[in-house]
């Protein structure tokens, strides 16, 4: 089977705090270098590192010496991406500026420990070491390895670590396909549809009364209050995500499925056209699904399957079997006038992407561009794995 790395960014609060003179250091070091690489153009980390390094080193002495090397990384990137806008002529300003405060670290400068959650990061004069604070989410990592880091300060201080895995991915199984709704997820294969329900709506209207009526009366603690109900929300909908999620990969794995078949929520909003919902519920049921999406979507790649986005229009109002215009039929059933087919819609739009899957699959094995086409596609794929 082939073998693919498959990478995830995990975020811990961190329990205390790193010492200020950090930031700022680091902040004069990286705009000393932005500075640099946009005056001569350069853009490679080698050369940036040859021809400041030495400078800086002399300049900050505290500073433990990686923090230059990563400090040249971070200040090619962003002139890079900079420079990629100007040509575009997306970005107004003469030079990049990088207002936000993060610090880049390599493997010389954090360590990990993963079985007490403790991180011991090199500051001026030293190294501290802190509780990462973590939740029942964080164990996956534990199996990980572990690769580059950022410090990122907010209100808190976060440290961000990127894992990764080898996995050995499945091939040529069948497919599963996943239906997200408002109140509902769909998946399955064309012989069997299972429908879990989140009630999510019923949960987020809930939130909202509650939230509403601490807005009625006047209170001193009101931000918080609402910041602690916006989080427990958050919480609940999310735990409810991971269990189906979970139910979604352990399905595929038990019938040997290869791939997970999902919906490119790029077009979703034509699929909701006609809903009651305003645009804001739009909104906000578009990030509930593509949050649902990215579980699912690591969950499966952790677990070695593939994870295919289908543009899926019309997913619940074509009919899977002859393709013909369905019907309404009585609640959430739908009825084809072409073949007779009756469905709830839910197990249509699943059936609709299954089969769109095996379409796009059988175009690209029998088209004569078809393996190109593929590979495009595969790459595409691949890019998107390494950015998340
Ligand atoms: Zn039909």
């Amino acid at each position: 089977m082939p073998l693919e790395t498959v990478k995830l960014t995990a975020s811990f609060r961190l329990n205390g705090s790193i010492p200020e003179g950090l930031f700022s250091t680091y902040k004069e070091v990286l705009d000393q270098l932005l500075d640099f690489a946009c005056a001569k153009g350069i853009t490679g980390f080698k050369r940036l590192k040859a021809e400041k390094y030495h400078e800086l080193r002399a300049r900050y002495p505290r500073l433990p010496s990686h923090y230059i090397y990563t400090a040249c990384q971070m200040a090619c990137s962003i002139y890079k991406s900079f420079r990629k806008l100007k040509r575009k002529g997306l970005a107004r300003a003469e030079k990049p500026v990088f207002k936000k405060q993060v610090v880049m670290l390599d493997d010389h400068l954090f360590s990990l420990n993963p079985e007490g959650w403790e991180a011991s990061i090199a500051v001026e004069g030293g190294r501290v070491k802190l509780k990462l604070l973590h939740g029942a989410y964080h164990e996956k990592f534990k199996e990980m390895k572990i690769g580059q880091a950022w410090l990122v300060k907010s209100e808190d201080f976060y440290l961000k670590v990127v894992f990764s895995k080898v996995v050995e991915v499945a091939m040529d199984g069948k497919a599963v396909a996943v239906d997200v709704n408002e109140n509902n997820v769909a998946f399955g294969t064309l012989e069997r549809v299972e429908n879990k329900e989140t009630r999510e709506r019923a949960i987020r209207t809930a939130y909202f009364l509650k939230r509403r009526r601490l807005q009625s009366k006047p209170r001193l603690n009101e931000k918080q209050l609402m910041a602690k109900y916006k989080g427990r929300e958050r919480r609940r909908v999310e735990a409810i995500y991971h269990r189906i999620a979970k139910e979604v990969v352990a399905k595929a794995k038990e019938i040997g499925a290869s791939t997970i078949v999902m919906e490119d929520l790029g077009k979703i909003r034509r699929k909701h056209k006609k809903g009651k919902s305003k645009a804001i519920n739009g909104r906000l049921n578009r990030w509930s699904f593509r949050k649902f999406q990215n579980i699912v979507d690591y969950k499966a790649r952790l677990a070695g399957l593939n994870v295919k986005y289908i543009e899926a229009d019309y997913t619940s109002s074509l009919c899977p079997v002859c393709g013909e215009r369905l019907s309404p039929n009585g609640y959430r059933q739908m009825k084809c006038p072409g073949c007779g087919l009756e469905e709830d819609r839910d197990v249509i739009a699943v059936k609709n992407l299954l089969r769109r899957y095996q379409m796009d699959v059988g175009a690209s094995s029998v088209h004569p561009e078809g393996p190109s086409m593929t590979t495009e596609r595969d790459e595409k794929y691949e890019r998107g794995r390494d950015e998340s």
